[in-house]
């Protein structure tokens, strides 16, 4: 029986992406990511990363650093026990001045090189597949390996369309939210949770080759009918209610899948500081006696402790 996969892009979906990662020290695993690979994982999926890695081509970064830098990836998993079943990467672009690398690839996404390499290598069903990722070349990849997608959105909040990128079969604040839809769409296939495979002895350095031209065509894929090309006020007005729409379900997911945050915790205790203050000022304005001066120092307060809130909330949105 064909394996099946979840293909993850590298940088700002497994860790973070600081600008550009040139040494293993800065490898650094996002929130709860650890914990999502053993879902993955328990869930019956084979784990493997698909990144670009045209500094090579550029020759801002050697081969070796890379493979340090891949070692490091593996090893920070693998110690919280998920560890990765491989690593594939492209070094090849167009512009790069290393001439070895200095070519056109369809490993190099969104062309779907790497996916069709490793469906080769460890027999992979890719329509069983999926990749995830945080950027709308990650998402094009996918489509045209022909795997379902899932886009990451850590920082815009905003679930909506950028244009002339592909629509991913779906979005998530972060891979937690990424998790739960696979599950759910196991749910709802009737998708039997097959046996975890065996943990990867140890995951081999990919040697990308050839780099076979692809002309597969993108799946038609439905746009969403935001507007029917009318510019009246009423179509305006029904795209603005989306929008709003769309940012208050994505804060309410993101509230959801988001791991524990000090200053996010910081911010609720002000906030409740901040009601318990108005009710100690509404209560002095009804008293019998009424005592003006006690509640403007009780508004006072309030206002004081709503301001702290709203800082942590900011350096919280910030992080
Ligand atoms: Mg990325």
């Amino acid at each position: 029986m064909a394996n099946k996969a979840i293909f993850l892009d590298r940088d700002d979906t497994l860790i973070e992406d600081p600008g550009y990662i040139n040494r293993p020290e800065l490898v650094k695993l996002l929130d709860g990511v650890d914990k999502a690979l053993i879902e993955f994982r328990a869930m019956g999926y084979k784990l493997i990363v698909v990144s670009n890695q045209s500094g090579i081509a550029r020759g801002i970064i050697s081969e070796k650093a890379i493979d340090e830098i891949h070692d490091r990836l593996k090893q920070l998993l693998s110690e919280k026990g998920a560890p990765l079943d491989k690593i594939y990467y492209c070094p090849y672009h167009p512009d790069g001045v290393v001439q070895k690398y200095k070519k056109e690839s369809d490993w190099r996404k969104p062309g779907p090189g790497m996916l069709l390499a490793a469906a080769g290598e460890m027999d992979i069903d890719l329509k069983q597949s999926w990749m995830i990722g945080n950027s709308g070349r990650d998402i094009e990849a996918g489509l045209r390996a022909g795997c379902k997608t899932i886009l990451i959105n850590h920082h815009s909040h905003s679930g909506q369309h950028k244009p002339g990128e592909p629509n991913p079969d779906y979005r998530a604040v972060n891979i937690k939210e990424a998790v739960n839809i696979v599950k759910k769409h196991h749910r709802s296939t009737g998708g039997n949770p097959t046996q975890s495979p065996p943990l990867p002895q140890s995951a081999t350095k990919p040697m990308p080759q050839t780099a076979e031209k692809q002309s597969k065509p993108l799946p038609a894929k439905p746009e969403k009918n935001i507007s029917g090309g009318s510019t009246t006020t009423d179509s305006r007005m029904e795209q603005l209610l989306d929008g709003i729409l769309e940012q208050l379900k994505s804060m309410r997911r993101s509230e959801m899948f988001s791991e524990f945050s000090t200053t996010r915790f910081l911010a609720g205790v002000w906030q409740t500081i901040v009601w318990f203050c108005l009710l100690i000022s509404i209560w002095f304005l009804m008293y019998p006696t009424k005592q003006d001066n006690l509640t403007l120092i009780a508004l006072g307060f309030a206002l004081l402790f709503q301001v702290m809130a709203l800082t942590f909330y900011i350096m919280h949105g910030r992080k």
